[in-house]
């Protein structure tokens, strides 16, 4: 994997490159970045740009035999260390990281931004919990006490340290003084729940999540989905690519054109067009889902239309027709109105996500809002 080939977190990139060519590498990082925010994959290239026999100052050349692989993720001096179950076939008790390896170069090739939860569903049938555990822990130690076989450096790039259990101190003498030419990467998201002595000991590269302008950029030329649906995508997942990715499996429903004619409906008091409205988004093709999406949507979508009209004028990335839907709504309805019915949807979201029925919930819904629109007070 090259830095080009991924979404682009080019201060990052840039940071990593330049601590090599100025040669002052740290033995230890933490990629620290929340979900979806391509952590792991940044980690990964910056492993293939340590060990590329024919680097440029940005970049890892990509032909020379490390690169290949370290691309298929086989380079002898680049070692995985990723959360594990109990290995069943294998009778052990720990499961641990080598066990896994052709199933983790799978994932990585069809799911480099995937969570860990994906992950640890992919090698476990039953719904269990991964970590990494004290047989892990004597595994690295072993592997690192070899000389490295190719490379200048072997690298020992572990994913989610937050999985590692107590045992992980063991792992501290190795982080604290390893063993010449070797160089840990840890990719974690939440450092407070990484050991305190493995955070104290490394150096920090900060991964921010992407924006959402570059998410939508993204799921238009790598998945291939249509302007306005990756503007929409990209807005609820929040620059959470892992989650956009799966919003695009769920199905692509224009979710503008299913609010307009919502609300189109009930504006209008076209009480049979509001009623099949409700039939159909309750009958939704992925469901519950794509119902709190909606109402996600549409929230996001009021808070930047608020804020397009009272406090930042021109500073909004909304889409010609989200931003010209935004203002039409806007001249209909002041900030107490926009605040009640966010209010309203975040209260419906909650029910969703606790098996409310949905077609009374969107029922009720249509006419709360019918009463918000005249200005009528709500009954309860
Ligand atoms: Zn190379």
């Amino acid at each position: 994997m090259r830095f080009t080939e991924l979404i682009d977190q080019e201060r990052v990139s840039k940071q990593l490159t330049g601590m090599v060519r100025q040669g002052r590498l740290s033995h230890a990082l933490l990629f620290l970045g929340p979900e979806g925010s391509g952590a792991l994959p940044l980690a990964i290239a910056f492993a293939q740009y340590i060990v590329c026999a024919n680097k440029t100052p940005e970049d890892s050349c990509g032909t020379c035999d490390q690169c290949r692989k370290a691309a298929a993720l086989v380079h002898p001096d680049i070692h995985f260390c990723y959360p594990s179950v109990k290995n069943r076939e294998k009778g052990r008790e720990e499961g641990i990281s080598s066990e896994y390896i052709r199933e983790w170069r799978r994932f990585i090739r069809e799911n480099p931004y995937g969570r860990v939860t994906d992950w640890v569903r992919s090698i476990s049938s039953e719904n269990r919990q991964g970590n990494i555990n004290a047989r892990e822990c004597h595994e690295i130690i072993h592997k690192l006490s070899y000389k490295s076989f190719e490379s200048e450096y072997k690298i020992l790039l572990m994913w989610m340290p937050e999985y590692l259990e107590k045992e992980g101190n063991r792992l501290l003498k190795l982080v604290e003084e390893p063993p010449p030419k070797t160089i840990f990467l840890f990719v974690g998201q939440r450092q407070e729940q990484i050991l305190g002595t493995i955070v104290s000991r490394t150096q920090l590269v900060k991964v921010p999540p992407f924006s959402v302008a570059r998410v939508r950029q993204a799921l238009m030329e790598n998945e291939g989905v249509v302007e306005s649906i990756a503007g929409q995508i990209a807005r609820i997942s929040e620059g959470n690519y892992a989650e956009a990715l799966e919003l695009v499996r769920e199905g692509q429903e224009d979710l503008l054109e299913l609010l307009r004619a919502w609300l189109n409906g009930i504006l209008r008091h076209q009480a049979i067009q509001v009623s099949s409205w409700v039939e159909q988004m309750s009958a939704a093709r992925s469901g519950k889902e794509t119902q709190k999406n909606f109402l996600r949507y549409f929230i996001t979508l009021l808070e930047h239309a608020l804020r397009l009209k009272y406090l930042e004028p021109g500073q909004i990335s909304l889409l010609d027709q989200e931003a010209e839907f935004s203002t039409r709504l806007m001249d209909r309805i002041d900030w107490i109105q926009t605040r009640e019915i966010i209010r309203l949807l975040d209260e419906a979201c909650y029910h969703l996500e606790r098996n409310a029925n949905s077609k009374m919930l969107f029922q009720a819904l249509s006419i709360r809002l019918g009463y918000i629109f005249t200005r009528k007070p709500v009954p309860l």
